[in-house]
């Protein structure tokens, strides 16, 4: 691969769009093309890792790492150059169309379904979603969520005749034959029925959220939640678990704050839908800023967005943590905020 090469491949493959891909929230940062926000290669609480989108790079002042999109790929997956090109290579590639029934499908599904098996056997796993507020049986088993404690996948997927290349091709696990899912709580993520990627949620120190390489699907259950003439938007999967569980049935999620053409055409499916807009409060107030910009892009797409602030700088996950309960929560949607006219 020549230098220009590289290049093109950098320019196909902003790095912006490949930390948002993992998922990366970020805000804006004083010049037009700096945005900050936590830093994926190790683990802090303010955020110091810096991206200038015009000049593709990155910096962190707290691990003092920064370099290209390929650099990050080194760092962020353990890879080496070569591999971390093939990686960006697989990623770019197009994702299969026609019949639903591409490489990754009929993988993933029997994934998602070894992993709902594990989530028994650990007694880890069971204790996070108590931890997270996630009690009720009925719905574990309704979302589909599992348990990836790492290093069995392989042997399983492999014992089932799957080839060890097809993994790889699905980022179910690395070129060094590693799971890609260690000690993560697993949501399988769905479009038209069908399961199109994986989200882990690390019950650990290591970076918290991870989806498999290609799109993240459309909004998170929205075949059921789409039916209610109002919509309840939130970041993370344990949001919006634990709102169904209190009952708010019309809750989605984007898996972070930045929609997709597909997300933001079935949030636009119905003219005229109010969107509650609940968005964790963090201290970076990343969320804030993002909030308040989709609800511009809503407002001008004719829709009715509201803007919730949770007391405290709760997310709805913690909020319900500590205690909130249902009639606590429709209090901060009465209490949402619209846009100024
Ligand atoms: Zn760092």
């Amino acid at each position: 691969m020549t230098g220009e090469d590289l290049e093109q491949l950098k320019r196909q493959f902003p790095l912006l769009d490949y930390l948002r891909r993992l998922p990366w929230t970020a805000r804006r940062a004083g010049p037009r093309h700096e945005f900050v926000g936590l830093c994926p290669l190790h683990r802090e609480t303010r955020p110091s890792f810096y991206v200038n989108a015009r000049k593709n790079l990155f910096y962190c002042h707290g691990c003092g790492r920064g370099g290209d999109l390929i650099r990050f790929v080194e760092l962020f997956l353990s890879l080496s150059f070569p591999d971390s090109v093939a990686h960006l290579r697989r990623e770019l590639a197009p994702p299969p169309s026609g019949p639903p029934s591409g490489p990754a499908d009929d993988l993933l599904a029997p994934t998602a379904a070894f992993y709902q098996l594990q989530l028994h056997r650990r007694p880890e796993a069971p204790r996070y979603l108590q931890q997270r507020g996630l009690r009720d049986p009925a719905l574990i088993e309704e979302l589909g969520v599992g348990y990836a404690p790492g290093g069995n996948l392989r042997r399983h997927l492999v014992a089932h005749g799957y080839s060890f290349d097809r993994l790889i091709a699905a980022g179910l696990i690395n070129d060094q034959g590693c799971d890609a899912f260690c000690q993560r709580v697993i949501f399988p993520c769905r479009q038209h029925g069908r399961i199109v990627n994986l989200y882990g949620r690390s019950i650990g120190a290591t970076f918290p959220h991870r989806l498999l390489p290609g799109s993240k699907g459309g909004l998170f259950a929205w075949e059921s939640a789409g039916a209610f003439p109002t919509a309840i938007l939130v970041e993370g999967l344990f949001d919006l678990a634990v709102l169904w569980q209190a009952g708010f049935r019309n809750a989605t999620c984007a898996l972070g704050t930045h929609l997709t053409p597909v997300q933001w055409a079935q949030l636009s499916d119905r003219p005229g839908r109010c969107v509650y807009i609940v968005f964790d409060s963090d201290e970076n107030d990343a969320g804030q800023q993002a909030a308040e910009s989709l609800a511009q892009r809503l407002a001008s797409g004719g829709l009715i967005p509201r803007i919730v602030q949770l007391p405290d700088g709760h997310d709805p996950n913690s909020y319900f943590v500590a205690g909130a309960t249902a009639a606590d929560f429709t209090h901060c949607l009465n209490r949402a905020r619209s846009l100024p006219v």
